[in-house]
Parts: C-alpha cells; structure tokens; sequence
C-alpha cells in the first residue's frame, strides 16, 4: 500500500505517448536514476496536492502501470483525445499569445529603462551644473566678501581721518579765537594808550593826532 506524499517542486509528472489516435504509456524518457533522485508522480493518482511520488521505476512500469485505475486513465484519455488535442491546441496559442505580451512587456521594459537610464544621465549633467552654479556663487560671494571688508577698512582710515581733521579743525579755531582774543585785548590797550596819549598831549598844549595804520 503506497501513501500519500506531499508533492515536491522536483518530481516529474508521467506524461503518457500520444501515438495512432490513442494514449499508451512511454517511460524511454524518464531513467530509473531520474525515478530514485526526483522522483515521479502520475496524474491517475488523483489531481489534489497529494500525489504519491514512486521512486522505482520498475515498479512504476510493472505494477503501477499495470493497475485497473492505470489502465481505465489510459483508457479515458483515448476516449478524450480529440477533446484533449484541442485543449492542447487552445493552451498552445493561450501560450502563444500569452509569449507575445510577454515580448511587449519586455520591450516596454527596455524603453522604460532606456528611458531611467537617460533621466540618470540628465540628473546627472544637471547636478554639474549645479554644482558648478554653486561654485560660481561661492566665488563671487567670496569676492564681494573681501572687496567689502577692503571698503569696510577703507571708510573706517576715512572716518578716522576725517575725525582728526576735526579735531585739528578744533584746535585751529581754539587758536583763532584765542588770538582774536588776544587782538582784542592789545586793540584795548592801544585805546587806552591813546587816550593816555591824547590827555597827555592836551595837558602839554599839543595838537595830538592819533593814526593807525
Ligand atoms: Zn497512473
């Protein structure tokens, strides 16, 4: 008695040979070391995900072959196989088509990532350029940068300059007053001296006169 076994991904599905309109069973294709390491499985064993996966093929080709289940598969596939044929046919050109979609997926792929490919290549110049508008910027600030600290500089000697003048300026009308004050006092002087002079000469009797010039 055989038990179910879950279905491994590797073992062969046994197909029968199609040959003078009817199903008889072939096993050139499949060697008894193909039979020992993957294992094959056969679809009268029932189509649920446990199928029995026989590993001899000895017994495979003598006994299960040989069994009344087999036997009256075989014997359905025969009386189907016009059925089966066009079913073939059908998933043949389902197959086909379904190829066709595929090419044109892949060729859409192709362009989608020609096209990836070619964004790559303008983000890239792009960021060069960027980069290199950046660059400029640094530059131009790092000129204007020292060209306003050279004025900074520049106005600050002409403020200082500019302030000594005053001061000097001060100085010079401090002077100035100073010496209009001065003036002022000699001509105070004179005045006096004259007026001295004046009284004196009248009390002698002279005609004083009095110039300056
Ligand atoms: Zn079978």
């Amino acid at each position: 008695m055989s038990t179910p076994t879950t279905i491994v991904k590797t073992a062969i599905q046994y197909l029968p040979s199609y040959t003078d309109g009817r199903f008889i069973d072939d096993l050139s294709e499949i060697t008894g070391m193909m039979f020992k390491e993957q294992g094959v499985i056969c679809e009268c064993t029932g189509r649920s995900t446990t199928k029995h996966i026989y590993n001899n093929k000895y017994s495979f080709k003598n006994q299960h072959c040989k069994s009344a289940r087999h036997k009256k598969y075989l014997t359905n596939l025969s009386n189907n196989s016009e059925h089966i044929l066009k079913t073939s046919i059908l998933r043949r050109d389902e197959i086909r088509r379904l190829k066709i979609a595929v090419g044109k997926v892949d060729q859409r792929n192709h362009q989608l990532m020609n096209e990836i490919a070619n964004k790559n290549t303008q983000m890239t110049r792009l960021k060069e350029q960027v980069d290199e508008t950046n660059e400029l910027i640094s530059q131009q600030k790092e000129y204007h940068d020292t060209k306003y600290k050279t004025l900074e500089a520049t106005h600050k000697n002409v403020r200082k300059e500019n302030q000594q003048l005053k001061i000097t300026n001060s100085n010079s009308t401090n002077k100035i007053s100073k010496l209009e004050t001065t003036n002022k006092e000699l001509q105070d002087k004179i005045q006096i001296i004259d007026s001295i002079w004046n009284n004196f000469g009248q009390a002698l009797g002279y005609e004083v006169e009095i110039s300056h010039e």
